[in-house]
This record gives structure tokens, C-alpha cells and sequence, in this order.
């Protein structure tokens, strides 16, 4: 072969491999397809009142998942599970040694759940490959839908239980513990099921993980954004509060005479309050409130309640936790005793750049009305960000509702997110 015959070879590749890119940067998703197949999949595990109870490896969850698996099927995509049930469904690139793009989220819902949280991160990345598909397009990386197994926490605790253990958040052996409140273990509900693989958890690797997720809050909503580029996940941390004080009578001791240890509550929170209210973008949240003993004519002899704190940056977080500290010392001095534990906390997050950059390019060439957002909530991208370069997409949701029958998006608000997950997604994918 002559010097300008392998010029000539090289470059029509050069330019097919141009063309096959100014193409897909100008596909767009088909918005009746993908509203249609939410809707289809909405029929299992659909409650009377508009929900779905698709709780995780229950036979819905069973159904939900078939109903997935057949039609990534249908594009020839080669779907392999793992031993917790994680679902990989691969459609195949022009260089299948390279580690796939990743997109997707869960498939499982709350007992009382909504038609859109989770799936829609699962089938927007469906669509996506049925675009690539219908168009005879083919990323230079191969593309993986994932369904990760448990997400919700509310049959099998902890949340986010299968991608946690990919993460290595959690091991398998604790894995092997989780039961369900009738004491059916994990393992065994995946079983009953059919969706135990053989593949090791954690063993395939993944280039990038896009998810694409309903915000579950009322910010992109009231700001009128149509997505939300959502650069990580705030700093968390849960506490339990025990105020001892003491037992009185609640006729016979003077107001100036009393050990109280609700009003050393009152007072606590009210600083706390009081200071996150000042601070922008906090959390402040007390969710449970006990005391001992119930009786409405004793002083209590104890209090206990939880304190919810979050925020953004973890300096910030620790401020809010300082505030609580000083104000707890105020009424140290004063006799009470006081302990917090903290039982949860989760480290300020920040997504990949690259994947964060590679979103924001898909919104602009989109066109769309965006924002940045932390997420409040936990994801699976939350965990998955630990072991690959993640990044999350957000879809408004009316009234920022979620975790309920009334959980509501437009189908013009999956289409938006969808179609950025396409361009992103494929983005990365040829990079
Ligand atoms: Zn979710």
C-alpha cells in the first residue's frame, strides 16, 4: 500500500468518524417512546390511589425487572446480572475493549411510591440506546443500562443496598444479613425471584455513570429550570439527642424550681433553628421527639430526639454542629445532662468534572433552562461516585413531591432530561 493510499484510508475514517459524530450530536430522543414505556411499566405493581408498590425483590420487582430485560433484548443489548441482582444491560460500541458509559438508576419503589423516581433514570437510559439504534449509530465505547437492586431501604434496610456493596460501602457478608421484617434474607427474596447472577459484585468497571433522577424537591420547580446539573451531594450527619433533667410534679413545682428537660430542648433547638435559618442552603431537622416518662402532668426526666443537620460544605456543617454544641453547654452549666450520638454521617461530595462539564454542554446545545444543584437525598450515584467518575441530571418534579402517589413530572420535562443524558452519555462515549 502507498504512503497516499493509507493518507486516503485514514482519512475517510477521519471523516466518517466526524460524520457519525455531527450526527448524534444532532439525535434527539423520541419524547412519546419514552413517556409510553414509563407508562407501560407503570401497569406493574400499580396501586388504586395512581402509585406504584414495586417494592425491591418482590414478584413486581420480578415483573419490573422482566419487562426491562425484554426490551433491552429487543436492541440486542447482553444484559448480565450480578450476585445482588445488579442489572448490566450493554449495547455494544465500535471498540468493545474499552470500559462502557454507564447510565441508570432503580428500578424498585417505596410501598407507596410514585410512577417516577428511579425508573426514569433507568429508561431515560433505555431511550437513549433506542435512539442510538433506530439511527444505525454506534458510540465508540459500548453504552450500560443499570438497574441497581434496592435503592429505597424500605423492604431490606440500608438504602442504596446494591450499589453500596459495588462501592464498597457495604461487604457482601453484610449483605448476606439483610432481612426483610418477616426475616426473609436478601439473597433468598433475589432467588425466589430468578435474579441471582454469578457475576462478582464490583467486577465491571465503568468509564463514567450518568443518572438521571426526579429532584424529589420543589427548587428546580419554583425557579422555572427545566433541568438541574447537579454537581455532588451535601454533607450529612444524624444524631440522637439525650437530655436528662428531672422528675417533678407538674402542679406542685414552681416554674423556677424545675430540672425540665423539654424546656432545655425548646431552648436548643431555638438556637439551632435560629442559626440555620441565617445560614444559606442548610438543613435543620428534628424528625423524633421522646420523652419519659408520656404523662401530661410530669415533668419528663428525659428527652430524646434526633437532629437531622446538612449542608453543602462540610465547614459549614460543622459551624451548625458547633452552634449545638455551645448552646448544649449553656445548659450543662445549668445541671442537665447531655449526650448526642451521632449514628449516620456522610462526607461532603463533589461529582466528576469531566461528566458534570460533558452535561452542561448537553443542556446548552439542548438549549434548555438549567441550574446547579446539590443533592439533598442520597442516589446510587451518590455511592457510585466512590469508584468511577458519576455525575446526576435532575428532572423537576410538581411540587417537589416524591415518595408518593402524587409524585408528578411532564412528559416534556423526561424528554429534556433524557435528551442531555443522550448527548452527555454519548459524549463520553466517544471521547
Ligand atoms: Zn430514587
Amino acid at each position: 500500500m502507498s504512503l497516499s493510499q493509507t493518507i486516503a484510508i485514514t482519512t475517510s475514517e477521519f471523516e466518517q468518524e466526524e460524520r457519525q459524530l455531527k450526527m448524534t450530536q444532532s439525535l434527539r430522543i423520541n419524547k412519546v417512546r419514552l413517556w409510553s414505556s414509563l407508562m407501560e411499566h407503570a401497569k406493574i405493581g400499580a396501586r388504586p390511589d395512581g402509585g406504584i408498590n414495586r417494592e425491591a425483590l418482590t414478584a413486581e420487582d420480578g415483573k419490573g425487572r422482566d419487562l426491562f430485560a425484554s426490551w433491552c433484548r429487543d436492541l440486542g443489548m447482553v444484559i448480565a446480572i450480578d450476585t445482588l441482582g445488579n442489572m448490566f444491560a450493554t449495547y455494544a460500541g465500535t471498540d468493545n475493549d474499552l470500559k462502557p458509559v454507564a447510565m441508570g438508576s432503580h428500578l424498585d419503589t417505596q410501598p407507596c411510591g410514585g410512577k417516577f423516581d428511579g425508573i426514569l433514570g433507568v429508561l431515560s437510559g433505555l431511550e437513549v440506546v433506542r435512539t442510538l439504534h433506530d439511527a444505525g449509530v454506534r458510540t465508540k465505547r459500548p453504552l450500560t443500562v443499570v438497574n441497581w437492586t434496592s435503592e429505597e431501604g424500605s423492604r431490606f434496610v440500608p438504602s442504596m443496598a446494591a450499589s453500596g456493596v459495588y462501592s464498597n460501602i457495604f461487604t457482601m457478608d453484610e449483605a448476606r444479613t439483610w432481612k426483610d421484617r418477616e426475616g426473609i434474607g436478601f439473597i433468598e427474596a433475589l432467588r425466589e425471584i430468578g435474579y441471582e447472577g454469578s457475576e462478582p459484585v464490583g467486577q465491571r468497571e465503568f468509564e463514567a455513570f450518568l443518572e438521571v433522577h426526579i429532584e424529589q424537591g420543589p427548587v428546580l420547580e419554583s425557579k422555572g429550570a427545566l433541568v438541574g446539573v447537579v454537581t455532588g451531594a451535601q454533607a450529612m450527619s444524624y444524631n440522637t439527642v439525650t437530655i436528662t433533667g428531672r422528675e417533678s410534679h407538674a402542679g406542685t413545682t414552681p416554674m423556677d424550681m424545675r430540672l425540665d428537660p423539654v424546656a432545655a430542648f425548646t431552648r436548643i433547638t431555638a438556637a439551632c433553628y435560629e442559626k440555620a435559618n441565617a445560614t444559606q442552603d442548610a438543613r435543620f431537622t428534628v424528625g423524633l421527639i421522646e420523652t419519659i416518662p408520656e404523662s401530661h402532668s410530669t415533668i419528663p426526666h428525659q428527652v430524646s430526639f434526633t437532629l437531622d443537620l446538612r449542608h453543602p460544605k462540610a465547614d459549614v456543617l460543622a459551624d451548625l454542629i458547633a452552634t449545638y454544641e455551645i448552646v448544649a453547654d449553656k445548659e450543662r452549666a445549668l445541671g442537665f445532662d447531655i449526650e448526642r450520638n451521632e449514628f449516620g454521617a456522610s462526607p461532603e461530595l463533589t461529582f466528576d468534572e469531566n461528566c458534570i462539564n460533558a452535561i452542561r454542554e448537553a443542556v446548552e446545545a439542548c438549549g434548555y433552562s438549567s441550574m446547579d444543584l446539590v443533592s439533598g437525598a442520597g442516589h446510587d450515584a451518590v455511592y457510585i461516585t466512590h469508584v468511577c467518575p458519576t455525575a446526576m441530571i435532575f428532572t423537576p418534579c410538581k411540587d417537589g413531591i416524591s415518595h408518593n402517589p402524587a409524585e408528578s413530572i411532564t412528559p416534556e420535562e423526561a424528554e429534556a432530561s433524557a435528551n442531555v443524558l443522550l448527548l452527555a452519555a454519548t459524549e463520553l462515549a466517544n471521547a
